[in-house]
């Protein structure tokens, strides 16, 4: 189920792309992630990505050394899993922070 009530044409994807990179980060700091889970976890939030969407930006997070992949192998198969890097924790800690400040005021109280 779609967490967020939305219409098309309220969404603009350009305006959430930092953010979803973030949520990204924050799972790898976590627990190994791969792909289609990513997916998953960012269809429950009400964030539907194609594999040609999402890969690419996870290919984008390993070359800025934010995520390092490592093959899993299950038989025949593999897949990649991507962790989190020390610096990649560390920029997340950061961001952290940083996104708090901005959003501090979206969610004011007036
Ligand atoms: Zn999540």
């Amino acid at each position: 189920m779609n967490p967020v009530n939305t219409t098309n044409s309220a969404l603009h994807p350009a305006l959430y792309s930092g953010l979803i990179r973030l949520h990204v980060l924050h799972h790898a700091c976590e627990e190994p992630i791969f792909g289609l889970g990513m997916i998953e976890e960012l269809a429950r939030h009400g964030y539907k990505l194609s594999p040609g969407t999402l890969y690419p930006l996870l290919h984008g997070m390993e070359r800025n050394g934010l995520l390092r992949a490592s093959e899993e192998k299950h038989g025949k198969t593999s897949r990649k899993l991507y962790m989190a890097t020390p610096a990649g924790r560390r920029a997340l800690r950061v961001a952290k922070k940083r996104v708090k400040e901005l959003f501090g005021e979206l969610f004011e109280i007036k």
